[in-house]
């Protein structure tokens, strides 16, 4: 990748200190190596200074004064990005909005919040949680992540299959163009015609349309009552039948997750915890949620017979918190738990969810192939399925070619099967190479046009998506 920026100069750095102040502008190795990681394989790209503003004014004199000098800017969230979105990948300014962490407000009435990009996914939850309210969308990495990385990714999580993702709840923000002028779209309207979307365009953007500044989402009634089933088979194919003979009994489970024995056993390993049949071939782990609880506890019934008439050997119902945690932090769990096995590449394919079982069968046939091992888990009930390819102990030459041929025939299949290359975690730096697998030049050229509209120097987090 060609870097066609000039380093900083101390002027630069002169600049930067009189907008944010000193104590939020760091030039340290420590502070450079830190920033210059997300949770993406093993790359690392280090920004030239790492610069942290308190607010959207500061924001908008920085992007000003890196337009004027030609700097590029990448903004940073929670830095748990598995797409390398955040990496600076040609140096200069990081942006990190983790100071911009206020919930400005939560509305009852309207069921709306207006928040900052900062605030960590999982204090939101709680917090409208304390209101009787709920806000779905729920990244795995929800203890870590922010609002404004979730919706530059669009993030999803397990809730998806009955809530949607990041998308269906973003009503209004407010952003900053690579300019340093500030826009607005939307707001606690759940109904807006009025010109071309900007709020769902910007959505999705990894960061490399406008710096994102403040969100305002849409709130549900929080359900009050949740069960939790997991369900042990011994071949996929009984699995793949259970979650397409649920959708066919009308049912919508809160979650419907998959999970193959090396993930359970990875994530066992990792947290030392056991999980329950871990020799079986395949996991389900589902959830019904809702405001009735007779009504739950039928759904649940029916989902279990469901489970056992396709050949689950065993269906565990986990009633209480507590055992509802165990289930999931084990879940949670796995994403970490293959990285710390060996390096690897994570995709994140998806496909309309009743071609799962011909995905599943076709990775596991090219990674026998190549001799790479696979690690399979993911989201059932939308389709999404996270693809770990393991390096192990594979000369690095073999392993680079290997997994970027090996990779493209996952993707070159995904797309046979009506599928695409990014569900949830976005293109960014890692899936670059493979966007003309999804789209053709027409459509690529329509998506350049956009990004040199918003950003004709091609400052704003450069070198990503195309
Ligand atoms: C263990 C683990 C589990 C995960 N599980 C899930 C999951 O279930 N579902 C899912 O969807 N993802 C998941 N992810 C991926 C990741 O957590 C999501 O993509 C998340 O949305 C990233 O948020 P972040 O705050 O960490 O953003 P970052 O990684 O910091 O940034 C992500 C992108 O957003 C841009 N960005 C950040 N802030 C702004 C802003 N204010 N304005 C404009 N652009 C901005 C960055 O430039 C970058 O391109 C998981 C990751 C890990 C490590």
């Amino acid at each position: 990748m060609k870097n066609s920026f000039h380093p900083l100069r101390p002027e630069h750095l002169d600049r930067l200190n009189e907008i944010v102040g000193a104590s939020f502008t760091h030039t340290d190795s420590q502070n450079l190596s830190i920033y210059g990681r997300d949770e993406t394989e093993d790359l690392h790209f280090q920004p030239e200074v790492v610069v942290k503003p308190a607010d959207e004014k500061e924001i908008s004199q920085i992007m000003r004064f890196a337009s004027k000098e030609r700097i590029p800017v990448t903004p940073r969230a929670g830095g748990t990005g598995l797409s390398g979105g955040a990496l600076p990948v040609m140096g200069g300014i990081l942006l990190s909005l983790e100071r911009l962490n206020r919930i400005l407000e939560i509305d009852p009435v309207n069921a709306m919040a207006v928040v900052e990009p900062g605030v960590i996914t999982q204090v939101f939850h709680e917090e409208v949680e304390k209101l009787g309210l709920f806000y779905p969308p729920d990244p795995a990495s929800r203890g870590s992540c922010h609002l404004g990385g979730n919706l530059a990714e669009s993030a999803g999580g397990p809730r998806a299959v009955k809530y949607g993702v990041t998308k269906d709840y973003v009503c209004g923000l407010r952003a900053v163009l690579p300019s340093g002028e500030i826009i607005h779209h939307g707001g606690k309207l759940h109904k807006d015609a009025t010109g071309y979307n900007l709020t769902q365009l910007l959505i999705g953007s990894e960061g490399t349309l406008a710096i994102i500044t403040e969100l305002t989402v849409k709130l549900l009634p929080f359900p009050r009552y949740r069960l939790t089933l997991l369900a042990p088979f011994d071949q996929l194919e009984k699995a793949v039948k259970a979650v397409n003979q649920i959708f066919l009994a009308k049912m919508t489970p809160s979650a419907l997750e998959f999970m193959e024995q090396d993930a359970i056993q990875a994530s066992e390993n990792h947290l030392g915890k056991p999980y329950p049949h871990s020799d079986a071939a395949v996991h389900l782990l589902l959830e019904i949620d809702g405001q009735n609880k007779e009504t739950v506890e039928r759904e649940t019934h029916q989902l279990g017979k469901i489970l056992m008439d396709t050949g689950a050997h065993d269906v565990l119902m986990a009633d209480s918190g507590e055992k509802q945690e165990t289930l999931w932090s084990l879940r949670r769990a796995i994403g970490e738990a293959i990285r710390n096995i060996s390096i690897y590449k994570e995709e994140d394919t998806v496909v309309p969810r009743n071609q799962l079982a011909p995905l599943i069968k076709g990775v596991k046939e090219i990674c026998q192939k190549h001799q790479i091992r696979s690690i399979c888990y993911g989201h059932a009930g939308d389709g999404n399925l996270h693809i770990n390819i393991l390096k192990e102990d594979m000369a690095d030459e073999k392993w680079q070619a290997i997994q970027k041929t090996a990779i493209r025939e996952i993707f070159e299949l995904t797309v046979s099967l009506g599928g695409t290359i990014s569900g949830e975690h976005g293109i960014g730096l890692s899936q670059k190479p493979f966007l003309p697998i999804a789209y053709n030049e027409a459509e690529i050229s329509l998506m350049r046009a956009i990004k040199k509209a918003f950003d004709p120097q091609g400052i704003l987090n450069p070198g990503k998506i195309f």
